[in-house]
């Protein structure tokens, strides 16, 4: 074909050429004693591909048609001796090697070796093609720039009439591509299943049949946990009896669900598991062949199922609310007690009642004497005794805290923290001053709040009767040596300096509103202050409303 209105330089035609009329005589006969006699081990693929460069074997091409479509092919195509010696290399050879045909003719396929190719591997090559069987495998192959690439190859001995080798059909492909996206693929696959692996969950990804696609280390364990019963259909079972739906079916309706807890037994494990499960609808997008010219291709719909196991969180959340069932019902308890005391010692009262009112109208109406009197001033005492004895009985016996390790700042957070409501309700602004290093002290724990709260308790009356609109409580703890001081300061009224003593005294109650008050709160402060070695007073020199301040543990006395 003469190309029009070309401005190239005219190219040597391959018809007027002798090494052309060689080679083209070279292919067609390779080509054809090949497709004669394919020897064993030929793929059916290679086998079909070339039989249709060859056309209708009842009307073959013409061999210069036929050494056209060998020449063209897309796959590179060698003919070599039966040493490798190359004959013929197609245009695709030359495009992949960077080789031109004249560097190649008459050299040894090995000049594409690369070292990376282990020597194994052409000693099996030779041994195959050797016993006239066809061997297909895959090399590290040098371009001849350098450049390595990865050669799928397929090599076939060609026999003349009396079976010997004559020729041998190489055809390779660069799978470079192929093989770096299936590694990647690989590492991408490892990557996913160490992070699934390492994730302290079970996880599991079903198709829309309930089938298993992926699960991970959790989930194979609680496998082994149920002795072989199959995680997937307890869970699914569970969701659907305790939380009343199937979750295939919200997966398949395209929904998801979130931290839905669910039980499920574990043979030996002492009860129930917890697992608290999340379910997300996958829409995977369709890879077939038949889906690549779909638009917005739904694909095939999956359930990623998540399940934590929640057991220990539940088991510390039912210990905790027996525990607290198990308080209220000693209160309930107590409280039973002491009114079914009080009741009996209500009725015992009324004896020594009785005789006083005897005694009394008695007394008034002049009859009785010194002895009569005398004999009932006995009786009401020992009556009035049994009574008291029967109100002693029903008070509770409080068992003694055991002395710990306190951290002081500690304590009063955990009060600061139950005060909140209150404080938020009376409109306090609090203004918390811990000190950032406090020694550790020895004492008990509930009677230090029970201090803390009391005091805090006492500020928010005094706020409430101010009537103030700024209202403002300060809490500040400061390290003395060995010994923590604590101050607690509000902005209310204040106490009068002649009751500063008196409000420490059993039964003193100075608040205008004295209902529910019974006097004993700053007693009882005292007393516990007491017990750690410490003292508690309200500074006279506080002006501006009430300072109270705890030193609790051993002050030194400076030196
Ligand atoms: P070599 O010393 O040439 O061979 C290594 C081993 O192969 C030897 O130890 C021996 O066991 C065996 N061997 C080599 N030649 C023969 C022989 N004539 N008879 C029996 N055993 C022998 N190699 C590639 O690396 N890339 C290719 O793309 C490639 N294509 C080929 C295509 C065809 C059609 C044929 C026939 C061979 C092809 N080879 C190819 C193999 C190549 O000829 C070399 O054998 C190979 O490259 C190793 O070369 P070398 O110089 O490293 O070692």
């Amino acid at each position: 074909m003469t190309p029009q209105n070309s401005t190239e330089s005219p190219q040597p035609s391959l018809e007027a050429n002798p090494k052309f009329d060689s080679q083209q005589t070279l292919v067609t006969n390779a080509m054809s004693e090949f497709l004669r006699s394919p020897p064993d081990g030929t793929p059916t693929e290679v086998l079909e591909a070339l039989t249709l460069m060859a056309g209708d074997p009842a009307e073959p091409l013409p061999p210069r048609l036929y050494f056209e479509t060998v020449e063209q092919a897309p796959v590179a195509i060698s003919i070599t001796d039966a040493r490798a010696n190359i004959l013929y290399a197609n245009a695709a050879f030359e495009k992949l090697t960077g080789y031109s045909r004249d560097e190649v003719l008459g050299k040894n396929e090995s000049i594409l070796s690369s070292n990376a190719t282990p020597d194994s591997i052409y000693q099996q090559l030779w041994r195959t093609i050797q016993r006239k069987r066809s061997w297909t495998g895959t090399l590290v192959n040098q371009r001849k720039d350098g450049g390595d690439y990865l050669a799928e190859l397929m090599i076939s001995p060609v026999l003349d009439s009396i079976g010997r080798v004559r020729y041998f059909l190489g055809m390779h492909r660069d799978v470079t591509l192929e093989h770096e996206l299936a590694a990647e693929l690989r590492q991408q696959k490892t990557r996913i299943e160490t992070v699934l692996d390492a994730a302290p969950v079970v996880v599991v990804l079903l198709d829309k049949d309930g089938r298993i696609i992926l699960d991970n280390m959790e989930y194979k364990k609680l496998l082994g946990d149920l002795r072989g019963r199959e995680p997937l259909n307890l869970l699914r079972e569970a969701l659907r009896e305790q939380a009343g739906f199937d979750p295939l079916e919200r997966a398949v309706a395209g929904e998801g669900f979130r931290d839905i807890e669910i039980s499920v037994e574990v043979p030996g494990s002492g009860g129930p598991h917890w697992f608290s499960c999340s379910g997300t609808a996958v829409n995977e997008s369709d890879h077939s062949i038949s889906g690549y010219f779909v638009r917005g291709n739904r694909g095939d719909l999956r359930l990623l199922l998540l399940a934590s196991d929640v057991t220990s969180r539940r088991r510390e959340v039912e210990r905790a609310h027996l525990e607290n069932l198990r308080a209220r019902l000693a209160e309930q308890q107590l409280a039973q007690g002491m009114r079914e005391a009080l009741t009996a010692a209500s009725y015992q009262i009324q004896v020594p009642l009785n005789l006083i009112r005897a005694a009394n109208a008695m007394f008034r109406g002049g009859s009785g004497n010194v002895e009569v009197f005398a004999d009932m001033l006995g009786q009401i005492s020992r009556a009035g005794e049994t009574a008291l004895q029967t109100l002693q009985a029903a008070l509770p016996t409080e068992m003694p805290e055991p002395g710990v390790s306190v951290n002081i700042n500690e304590l009063l957070r955990h009060v600061l923290a139950l005060e909140t409501d209150r404080l938020l309700a009376a409109g306090v602004v609090v203004d918390w001053q811990p000190a950032l290093v406090l020694p550790e002290l020895s004492g008990h724990k509930n009677e230090l709040r029970s201090l803390f709260k009391h005091l805090i308790d006492n500020a928010l009356q005094a706020l409430h009767e101010s009537g103030r609109t700024h209202r403002e409580l300060r809490l500040a703890t400061r390290s003395l040596g060995d010994a923590v001081e604590v101050i607690v300061e509000d902005n209310g009224p204040g106490i009068a300096n002649e009751a500063r003593f008196k409000a420490f005294e059993p039964f003193y109650i100075g608040w205008r509103q004295r209902r529910g008050r019974a006097g004993m709160g700053l007693a009882l402060a005292q007393e516990i202050v007491n017990q750690h070695a410490g003292c508690i007073e309200m500074d006279a020199d506080y002006q501006d409303g009430c300072r109270m301040r705890v030193t609790l543990g051993n002050v030194k006395p400076e030196e």
